[in-house]
């Protein structure tokens, strides 16, 4: 190896140089991909939803595809069941319970010292309904259907691109929501959800957090499923909209399977039906 690199330094100067140069810019290998907007990218505000596992994957993912512009909501804190699946968190963290949206804010402005990034923590519902409005691009990685409707909601009336992703174990999700022309998160509620929905205002009157229950979960399904889910923004922010998924990705990562399920718009839904 030592000797092929000599060769290369001594006997093509010019050569060297131009590598030199081409290796000083961070995004450099992006920009040769093309149909990203470079620019685009690194100008728009992102919103992300959620710094447990898939939040974790995708931070990293957006800071490491150029995104500059951030800002992360997280209630929680870390506990030592997060640790298999969150390339941020250490066992320090969960030691100290430590916020997730202080672990993920510094270890992302590590990745990258140029982006900035403001934390929320709080629920996404507590922060009024001037706060997603300000963003270009939604990332919802939840873990419960109330945060994932008050975002639906306020993309469609806002006209925010939401990307919502989930994983159950080896089964993975993603869904692109562009609003208002494709189908949203309401519209494919199902009679399930709604029961839940029912139960938890029936029952006490009183506006509780439906947390699903605790899902299993590993870094594969993660990674496959918040990488596709970034790969849909960068296309979004570049102006590819006609690129995107249509509307569900669906991974199943025992059977070696992935889908793409087109959606037709739910007259029933409290969004689309006016
Ligand atoms: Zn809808």
């Amino acid at each position: 190896m030592t000797d092929i690199k000599e060769g290369n330094n001594k006997g093509n100067k010019g050569v060297v140089l131009r590598a030199d140069r081409l290796n000083e810019d961070k995004l450099e290998r992006s920009k040769r991909i093309g149909v990203l907007d470079i620019e685009a990218i690194s100008r728009a505000k992102v919103l992300v939803v959620g710094l447990g596992a898939i939040g974790n994957e995708t931070v990293k993912n957006l800071v490491l595809s150029g995104f500059t512009h951030f800002t992360l909501v997280d209630m929680d804190y870390i506990v030592r069941s997060n640790l298999n699946r969150c390339v941020f968190f250490r066992d320090i963290d969960a030691n100290q319970k430590s916020l997730k949206t202080e672990v993920v804010g510094k270890a992302a402005k590590e990745l990258d010292p140029d982006i900035d990034v403001t934390i929320h923590t709080a629920k996404i519902q507590d922060l009024g309904d001037d706060f997603i409005p300000r963003f270009d691009l939604i990332f919802g990685c939840l873990d419960n259907i109330d945060a994932r409707l008050h975002i639906n909601a306020h993309s469609y009336y806002n006209k925010i691109p939401y990307i919502d992703a989930a994983t159950n174990g080896f089964i993975g999700k993603v869904q692109v929501i562009l609003p208002p022309e494709t189908p949203c998160l309401e519209c494919t509620m199902n009679k399930t959800h709604y029961a839940i929905l029912q139960k938890r205002f029936s029952c006490t009157g009183a506006d509780i957090t439906y947390f699903e229950d605790k899902m299993a979960a590993e870094i594969t399904t993660t990674a496959v499923v918040s990488a596709i889910q970034v790969r849909e923004g960068l296309k979004i922010i570049s102006g590819k909209r006609e690129k995107c998924l249509k509307n569900i990705f669906y991974y199943h990562g025992i059977n070696n399977m992935s889908d793409e399920l087109e959606l037709e718009l739910n007259p029933d839904c409290l969004h689309h039906m006016h």
